[in-house]
C-alpha cells in the first residue's frame, strides 16, 4: 500500500469531507458517550463496549484489541480492502475525483487485487468447461438433480476436468505466474518441483463475497463417473484453503444473492451446504444462506445482523439433536438476535427435502420453526426423564447456559421463570444456579478472536503529552521549546512528535487523522488514536500536568544517558583505556551536575 501514489492533498480533501461517525454507524450501531461514540467492537468479541469513535478527531480506537485508525483504516479493516481501494471507495462516496493513473493498473495491483482477478478467470474457465464435452457428465448430473440452466448460470457453477494441469495451462497462457496460483489455493506444489491442479473431476461452486467477488471454490465429486470417486476414497467435498482473501468462517455462501430478500422478509434461513442452499433458493426461498460448516462464528452472526435480527436454522435430523450443535446457536442470543430451529425428518437434508417434498413443504417447515428455548427443552425432555432428579439438574444446567446468554435482563428473568414452570423447580434455585455461571470462559475463549496485542505499551507520560499536543496546537510550540523528539524514548512516539514539530513549523494543520495518513504505520496510528481517546484532562489541572510530564521525560532521558555512560565507563575500566575513561568521567560529571544524583553503586566506583 503506497500512500505516495495518491497525493496528500487529495487524501486530505477526501478525509475532510467524510464523517467517520456516519461511516461507521452505517455498519454498526453507535451510542453517544460524552463527546465521543461507543460501540461493541466489530473486530473482536466483547461484552462491554470498548470501541470508541471521536467525531471531533475523526478517528476510532478499540481499547480492547487496539484496532484503530481513520475512515480509510476502518474501511480497510471492515471491508477487507487495500489502501487504494479504500481511498477509491470513499472518494466516490464524497464526490472527489481521483487523478488519472491513481486508479489501479494491473502491473502495480496489490496481491489481493490479483487474487480476485485470478479467481474470476478461474471461475470463468470452470464455467466454460461445464458446457464443453468434458463437462457433459457433470452437467447431466446437475440437471438430473433438478438444478436448472438458469440456476447453473446464476451461481456460475463449473467443472474441473480430470487432468492434472488443465487450469495451470489455461492460466499460464494468460501470463499468470504459478506462484500466484499457489497463493490463490488453486494449485499444489509437487514434491519434485512443479505444480498440479487442486480440483480435478469435480463440480465447482465459486464462493462469493457480499460484493459478488469470487473468494474461493468448493468442489464436489461427480458421482458415477468413477474416476476420482472409485480409486481412492476422496472426500465428497474439497474446498479452497485459506488465502489472503479467504478466511473460513468470515462469510456466508449465497449472502450476495440473498441479502435483499433477507432485509425484506426480516429473517434469514441458514442451511449448511451448497446444494442445501441452491435447491430452496431456486424454488423461491430467496432469503437463505449456507454456513459451509456446522459451527457458526461470531463474524457470521454479525454479518447477518447487518440485514436482520431473526434467524431460522435448518438442521438435518442427526445434527438437530446434538447439544454441541445447538450450543453454537447461543452466539446469536449473545448478539441480541432471535433464533428458531427447524429439524428435518431422518435422512433428509434441505436439498433432498425440497426435491422429494417440494418447496411448499419446505416453506411450511420454516414457518413452523420453533424458538431455540422450546426446541432445546423439547430435545432434552425427550432424552431424559424429568421425574429423575439428577436428570432435572442436568436439563436445567444445559438450559441455563443458553438463558445466561441473553443480555436483556427482562428476557433472562422471563426465561428463568418459564424454565422453573416447565421443570417444576423453584425460580430461586434456578437464579442461584445462573449466578454461578457468571463468566463462561470456554465460550468466550472459543469465539474470541485473539485480540491484537496492545501495540501501545508506550510510556503513559509520552501518550499523555501527545494527547495534549493533539488537542491544543499552541501547546506544541510551548513543548517544542522545552523538549526535543529524542526526549520521547519510544521510537514511535518520537516520530509522531517530530512530525508534529515539522508540521507546526510549516504552519500546517495538526489533526490525528492527518498524522495517520502521513505516517502510514499501523502501530503508530494505534498510539495516536489511543492517546487521543484517553479520558479528558480537566483544564484547571492541565498546566501542572504538562510541567510534570515534561520533567519526567527529561529525568527519564537523563537516567538513560547516565546508564549508557555508566556501561561505557565500566567497559573502559575493564579494557584499561585510560584516555577514554578520563573523557567519559568528565562527561559523566557534567551530566550529574544537570540534576540526577549518583546511585550508591556509582558512588562506590568513583
Ligand atoms: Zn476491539
Amino acid at each position: 500500500m503506497s500512500v505516495g501514489r495518491i497525493p496528500d492533498n487529495i487524501l486530505e480533501d477526501i478525509i475532510s469531507r467524510v464523517d467517520i461517525v456516519e461511516l461507521i454507524s452505517s455498519y454498526i450501531p453507535l451510542k453517544r458517550a460524552g463527546r465521543n461514540f461507543r460501540a461493541l467492537c466489530p473486530f473482536h468479541h466483547e461484552k462491554t463496549p470498548s470501541f470508541m469513535v471521536s467525531p471531533d478527531r475523526q478517528i476510532y480506537h478499540c481499547f480492547g484489541c487496539a484496532k484503530s485508525g481513520n475512515a480509510f483504516g476502518f474501511l480497510m479493516e471492515y471491508e477487507r480492502l487495500e489502501f487504494p481501494e479504500a481511498v477509491e471507495t470513499l472518494a466516490k462516496k464524497v464526490g472527489v475525483s481521483l487523478p488519472q493513473g491513481q486508479k489501479q493498473d494491473s502491473k502495480t495491483a496489490s496481491l489481493i487485487t490479483q487474487l480476485y482477478k485470478i479467481n474470476e478467470l478461474t471461475a470463468l474457465f470452470y464455467e466454460s468447461n461445464l458446457n464443453s464435452p468434458s463437462g457433459l457428465e457433470a452437467k447431466k448430473y446437475l440437471l438430473n438433480r433438478g438444478i436448472n440452466e438458469m440456476t447453473v448460470k446464476l451461481f456460475k457453477l463449473g467443472y474441473a476436468s480430470s487432468n492434472w494441469d488443465t487450469l495451470i495451462n489455461h492460466l499460464r497462457n494468460k501470463n499468470i505466474h504459478l506462484s500466484l496460483l499457489e497463493k490463490a489455493g488453486l494449485v499444489l506444489a509437487k514434491d519434485g518441483g512443479g505444480y498440479y491442479d487442486r480440483f480435478r473431476d469435480r463440480i465447482i461452486f465459486p464462493i462469493f463475497d457480499i460484493k459478488s467477488r469470487v473468494l474461493a471454490f468448493g468442489a464436489r465429486l461427480v458421482p458415477d463417473t468413477g474416476k476420482a470417486a472409485g480409486k481412492d476414497d476422496s472426500p465428497k467435498y474439497v474446498n479452497s484453503p485459506e488465502t489472503p482473501i479467504y478466511i473460513k468462517g468470515r462469510n456466508l455462501y449465497g449472502l450476495n444473492f440473498a441479502k435483499d430478500a433477507i432485509r425484506e422478509n426480516d429473517y434469514v434461513v441458514i442451511v449448511e451446504g451448497y446444494l442445501d442452499f441452491i435447491m430452496p433458493y431456486q424454488g423461491g426461498q430467496k432469503n437463505i444462506v449456507a454456513s459451509l460448516g456446522t459451527a457458526l462464528t461470531i463474524e457470521q452472526a454479525r454479518l447477518i445482523k447487518r440485514y436482520t435480527h431473526n434467524v431460522v436454522m435448518v438442521y438435518d435430523a442427526d445434527d438437530a439433536g446434538q447439544m454441541a450443535t445447538l450450543r453454537t446457536l447461543d452466539i446469536f442470543i449473545e448478539e441480541g438476535m432471535n433464533v428458531k430451529v427447524v429439524s428435518l425428518p431422518e435422512g433428509f437434508d434441505p436439498d433432498l427435502f425440497v426435491r422429494k417434498n417440494g418447496i411448499g413443504n419446505f416453506k411450511q417447515r420454516i414457518n413452523q420453526a420453533e424458538n431455540l428455548f422450546d426446541y432445546k427443552l423439547k430435545i432434552l425432555k425427550s432424552r431424559y426423564s424429568i421425574k429423575d432428579i439428577e436428570a432435572k439438574a442436568l436439563i436445567s444446567s444445559e438450559m441455563l447456559l443458553t438463558i445466561n446468554r441473553f443480555k436483556n435482563a427482562i428476557l433472562k428473568a422471563e426465561y428463568v421463570k418459564k424454565l422453573a414452570q416447565e421443570l417444576d423447580i423453584s425460580e430461586d434455585a434456578l437464579l442461584q444456579e445462573i449466578n454461578k455461571i457468571k463468566e463462561d470462559k470456554t465460550y468466550s475463549d472459543t469465539y474470541n478472536q485473539s485480540p491484537a496485542k496492545k501495540a501501545s505499551n508506550v510510556n503513559p507520560t509520552e501518550k499523555l503529552l501527545i494527547k495534549l499536543m493533539l488537542e491544543e496546537e499552541e501547546l506544541i510550540s510551548h513543548i517544542r521549546e522545552r523538549l526535543e523528539p529524542a526526549d520521547f524514548q519510544d521510537e514511535r512516539t518520537s516520530r509522531i512528535v517530530s512530525l508534529m514539530f515539522n508540521l507546526i513549523e510549516q504552519g500546517k494543520n495538526i489533526e490525528p487523522n492527518r498524522l495517520i495518513n502521513y505516517l502510514n504505520d499501523d502501530s503508530i496510528s494505534q498510539i495516536i488514536c489511543e492517546s487521543t481517546l484517553l479520558p479528558e484532562i480537566p483544564s484547571e489541572n492541565k498546566e501542572n500536568i504538562i510541567n510534570d510530564c515534561i520533567q519526567r521525560l527529561k529525568n527519564a532521558r537523563l537516567r538513560t544517558k547516565k546508564q549508557h555512560l555508566h556501561e561505557q565507563i565500566k567497559t573502559a575500566q575493564t579494557l584499561g583505556d585510560e584516555e577514554k575513561l578520563h573523557r567519559l568521567m568528565q562527561e559523566f560529571h557534567c551530566l550529574i551536575k544537570g540534576g540526577v544524583g549518583k546511585t550508591n553503586e556509582e558512588k562506590r566506583i568513583y
